[in-house]
């Protein structure tokens, strides 16, 4: 696919004007507008057969958060499109600057700038796994964080929907951030403070609406986690008990499971057995013997219990996407997956897996309707789509990971956007094209 770049004398402008107002900031070189032009989308064969889709001609990297409205006013000015970047693990291609212009790295604005009873509030670059570690030091947890703890929280609440933590949470719209500041694309651009529903409209937008300065999140009091491994010789049994594991009380921040091939395509550990399904799942102590009866009254074996913030964010590490990530390294080039949801994961589950040659179900407990991740083996884009209807007449909503188009709320977005980026220069692509495939419910 030809890649769209904007005119490279307007660019050159703008670097000059960039590199006196924030010297050090500004880059063009090839390492790094190459680094800042990928992002997660190599889990779908679907769109990595179409990279590359954009390239930086500018990496911009912030070293206070009140020299984003710089970049922002000078970027309305000459007319070039910023893509905003945390860590570059958004898996759908929302990271690719497809528009070509500037790639905002907020990742040195990772300051965690407040801890307070019940709320924490940092720079929108700091890494989750530093916001939980800040918030446990504080003898509180946050309510979410995705699998991918190394990446950012203005990355998550951006381009993220949950993870270690949703059981009882949810997902990210409900109630996880209470305060954003935000910089809108206009020509006097400055740092905005929303509280409160105001930050709803800003949530899972890939950064066309707003550049997210500051993240403000609910904490809730820590409490005393293990990490339990859990085996089943049959995968069944697995996923016939899961969501029974995940409706206890204090509820569990995760439960996830996975067959045998699944299983063994994760890292190695001893308490992940060969050959067989693998449970594993962050509970609270309290409920760990109820757990345990419950595995082995559905035909498993506790194979280990452990203590500590690191096995538990070690175990979060193999939770939602990741399985799918560890099976593509296994078999490069083989697999790819759809998100799914509903009871029929658990009631429907042969019929699920059948959908797609070499199907297998990734399962994670939820309270209501368990989700998770179906592989298959990829052939095309025509026969991934051809399994969506299927899917659905098993009464088994999805969601289709293989596009890069905002879906949740595009109407809305579209109507915010275009007062907070009037002239459309807010990570360009991810808002103007309609999908050719319904794309299914959000996760
Ligand atoms: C293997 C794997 C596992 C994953 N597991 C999970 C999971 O458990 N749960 C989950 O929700 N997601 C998951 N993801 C998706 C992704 O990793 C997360 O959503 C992650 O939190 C994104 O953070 P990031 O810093 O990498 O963001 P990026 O990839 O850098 O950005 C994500 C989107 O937000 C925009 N953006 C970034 N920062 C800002 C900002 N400050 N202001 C405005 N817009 C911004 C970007 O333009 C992009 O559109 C997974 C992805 C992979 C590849």
């Amino acid at each position: 696919m030809p890649i769209t770049v904007v005119d490279p004398q307007r660019v050159e402008a703008l670097v000059a004007e960039l590199q006196a107002a924030l010297p050090g900031a500004v880059s063009t070189d090839k390492g790094d507008l190459d680094r800042a032009s990928t992002d997660g989308s190599h889990l779908s064969p679907v769109i990595a057969a179409q990279l590359p889709l954009g390239r930086a001609q500018v990496v911009v990297t912030p070293a206070s958060v009140d020299d984003i409205p710089v970049v922002v006013r000078a970027a309305v000015r000459h007319g070039v499109p910023i893509t905003p970047r945390g860590k570059g693990t958004a898996n759908y291609g929302q990271t690719l600057p497809m528009a070509g212009g500037i790639v905002l790295d907020l990742s040195r604005l990772r300051r965690v700038v407040e801890v307070g009873d019940g709320f924490l509030t940092a720079e929108a670059g700091a890494a989750l796994i530093a916001v939980e570690q800040a918030a446990n030091r504080a003898g509180q947890q946050v309510l979410l964080y995705p699998s991918t703890a190394q990446s950012t929280i203005g990355g998550f609440v951006s381009g993220g929907s949950g993870g270690t933590g949703s059981i009882r949470h949810g997902m990210l719209h409900t109630g996880f951030v209470t305060a954003l500041d935000v910089v809108h694309a206009t020509t006097d651009a400055e740092i905005v403070h929303l509280e409160g529903e105001a930050t709803e409209p800003y949530l899972h937008k890939y950064g066309t609406v707003a550049i997210i300065a500051r993240v403000t999140v609910r904490l809730e009091p820590l409490q005393d986690w293990r990490a339990l491994f859990a085996s089943f010789d049959d995968f069944h049994d697995l996923v016939g008990v899961i969501q029974r594991i995940g409706a206890l009380e204090p509820t569990p921040r995760l439960v996830s499971g996975d067959g045998a091939v699944l299983a063994a395509a994760l890292p190695k550990d001893p308490a992940i057995v060969p050959g067989t399904a693998s449970l594993r799942a962050i509970l609270d102590e309290a409920t760990v013997a109820e757990a345990t009866a419950l595995i082995e009254a559905a035909g498993g074996t506790v194979v280990d219990v452990r203590s500590g913030p690191q096995a538990c964010i070690k175990l979060s590490m193999t939770s939602y996407n990741h399985p799918i990530e560890w099976l593509q390294k296994a078999y490069p080039n083989t697999y790819f997956h759809v998100e799914v949801l509903g009871d029929g994961l658990v009631d429907r589950l042969d019929e699920l897996e059948a959908v797609y040659p070499g199907g297998m179900l990734h399962i994670e407990a939820q309270r209501g309707r368990p989700i998770g991740m179906l592989a298959g083996r990829y052939s095309s884009p025509e026969e991934v789509y051809a399994g969506f209807p299927r899917i659905e007449a098993l009464g088994i909503g999805y969601h289709n990971p293989h596009q890069w188009f905002v879906d949740y709320e595009p109407e809305a977005t579209r109507e915010l956007a275009a007062t907070t980026d009037p002239h459309g220069i807010l990570n360009p692509g991810k808002l103007d094209v309609a999908p050719t495939v319904d794309t299914g419910s959000q996760l």
